[in-house]
């Protein structure tokens, strides 16, 4: 076998995804034997209720380059990407969901721009092959209001599928924010980017954890920890 050329960690916030963690498991296996990294696979367990940690004890016991890092409750995907970030060893750590529906052979293009020298590949969505109309248009209105608040741009469609490089992990640590958004903190840090277009797949099995309520709270709770105009109306 040709030498590693280094460690890249993988990163999976999973709440209640018992039925799809052997499932994305197999897919990342299998795409390790396609790229020359060795990966460090880290589990974030957000609380779950069901028995995801089970399952996930279940593999990291017969797979050593698996992690576990088991949240005290549920947090929301965006603090237990944080915690993800925060300990993954790699040299790049690349973002993923764990429910299937970020196609795992695009993180080889993120590897591959990444290694000519770019520090952030974001995975931007152009289609959904289930998406029901309010989260589409919901998404859409969130990416207007965003822009126009926050003072950062984000490119419409851009998600938490992405790879940055350890030097823009060890910037994201220093963050403090408690009510956070992933993408739109990357997105302010800077750093040389690149965007890759994919179609999201279907949740292999399970609901979305993400209620439109919990999108609405986070989109506003974002507004207001990156952007000063909230403080503005307020003074006004
Ligand atoms: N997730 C999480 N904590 C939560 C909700 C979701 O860690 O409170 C994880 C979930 O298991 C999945 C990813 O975040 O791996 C995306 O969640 P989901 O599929 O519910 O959101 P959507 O696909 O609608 O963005
Ligand atoms: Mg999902």
């Amino acid at each position: 076998m040709a030498k590693s050329k280094g460690i890249v960690s993988i990163v999976v916030p999973c709440y209640n995804e018992e039925q799809n963690v052997d499932a994305f498991y197999r897919t990342v296996d299998n795409f390790s034997k396609t790229i020359l990294y060795e990966l460090e696979i880290l589990y974030v367990n957000d609380g779950s209720t069901d028995n995801t940690l089970r399952n996930l004890h279940n593999i990291a016991d017969k797979d050593r380059r698996v992690r576990i890092i088991d949240l005290s409750r549920n947090f929301g995907k965006e603090i237990a990407t944080s915690a993800g970030i925060e300990n993954a060893t790699g040299e790049a750590i690349v973002l993923i969901d764990g429910d299937g529906q970020h196609p795992i052979e695009l993180v080889g293009t993120f590897l591959t721009i990444w290694e000519m020298g770019t520090p952030v590949v974001v995975g931007v969505r152009v289609q959904n092959q289930k998406e029901g109309i309010v989260k589409k248009y919901g998404s859409k209105f969130f990416y207007s209001l965003f822009n126009r608040l926050s003072g950062v741009t984000l490119v419409p469609g851009v998600t938490d599928f992405c790879l940055i490089d350890r030097m823009v992990q060890l910037e994201y640590g220093k963050f403090t924010e408690r009510n956070r958004i992933t993408r739109g903190l990357i997105e302010w840090l800077g750093y040389k980017r690149e965007y890759v277009p994919f179609s999201a797949n279907a949740r292999t099995a399970g609901e979305a954890g993400y209620t439109f309520s919990k999108l609405l709270s986070l989109a506003l709770n974002s507004f207001i920890s990156l952007s000063l105009k909230p403080l503005y109306f307020a003074f006004y």
